[in-house]
């Protein structure tokens, strides 16, 4: 599984991140964004369900995640 968030989307409201903070994150500049250690890599399997939970919490759809 790879997670990404569209930025065209995302309104940074911070939910991905309270809800797991291990794989999204709130930057400097008040984006938010999938941490660089995790960008286009295999979420391990202890953090999908917390990233699903993120992605299915998303009020704006931002959160794309493939498999
Ligand atoms: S939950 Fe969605 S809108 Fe909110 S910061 Fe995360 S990706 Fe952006």
């Amino acid at each position: 599984m790879k997670v990404s968030i569209d930025p065209t989307k995302c309104i940074a409201c911070g939910s991905c991140v309270a809800i797991c903070p291990e794989v999204f994150e709130m930057k400097e500049d008040g984006t938010v964004d999938v941490k660089s250690e995790w960008k286009g890599k295999d979420i391990p399997e202890e953090l999908r369900a917390k990233v699903i939970e993120a992605h299915d919490m998303c009020p704006v759809t931002a959160i794309v995640i493939e498999d």
